[in-house]
């Protein structure tokens, strides 16, 4: 499940999603979460051009095709899960018959499970396909997209479990997680459960 992002100092972002979301969301959910991605992205590129963060964002090791950290709970808000939902339905279907397999499976496999069990059972997320690659980039949730790591062999040993603690980049994590925060908050406010709800859950219910 994500972690409520560590660090204040994109705090604002927060702030500018949560008003922004409430603009959009009577264009619905989807858009509230593009809203939000757009928001978080622009701030990523701001703090890459400030001397202050942009070390701090230095030695991305994640790439096309490494997926170990496509193995842990995510959760997500019903706006990300309606954005999730578009990339879904817009696969061929023989992929999506492939994914509704996986997600039946995997629900019952994390039944129950904490954030912790979750990782220890090493089951790869439903949107994962053969190649390591997520079967729907464009359209991944928050917490997807802030989870950056400094070294791909770390997250293999901690996956492999090893008690090691994975580099994640805290600059990205904080910005994608005060942009989910933000996005929660919005949709609280319009009425609407803001959950989280785990993306395995979530998937179970647009195939369904
Ligand atoms: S949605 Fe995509 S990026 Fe996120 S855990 Fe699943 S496969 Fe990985």
């Amino acid at each position: 499940m994500i972690p409520r992002p560590p660090e204040a100092p994109f705090a604002d972002v927060e702030v500018r999603v949560r008003g922004a979301v409430a603009g959009h969301l009577p264009r619905g959910l989807a858009a509230a979460a593009r809203t939000a991605i757009r928001i978080a992205d622009r701030a990523l590129a701001d703090a890459g051009r400030e001397p202050g963060t942009r070390g701090r964002m230095a030695g991305l090791a994640c790439r096309a095709g490494c997926s170990w950290c496509c193995h842990q709970m995510v959760g997500i808000t019903p706006a990300e899960q309606a954005l999730l939902a578009e990339g879904v339905l817009a696969l061929p279907a023989g992929e999506r018959a492939r994914i509704r397999g996986s997600v039946a499976a995997a629900v019952n496999r994390t039944r129950g499970l904490d954030q912790r069990q979750w990782w220890a059972a090493r089951l790869p997320c439903p949107l994962l396909a053969e190649d390591g690659r997520c079967a729907v980039h464009s359209t991944r949730p928050l917490p997807c997209r802030g989870y950056n790591s400094a070294d791909a062999e770390h997250c293999r040993r901690s996956l492999e479990g090893e008690a090691t603690r994975v580099p994640v980049l805290a600059v990205q994590w904080g910005i994608y997680g005060h942009a989910q925060a933000g996005l929660a908050q919005a949709l609280a406010a319009a009425g609407i459960a803001p959950g989280p709800v785990s993306l395995v859950d979530a998937l179970a219910a647009v195939l369904a």
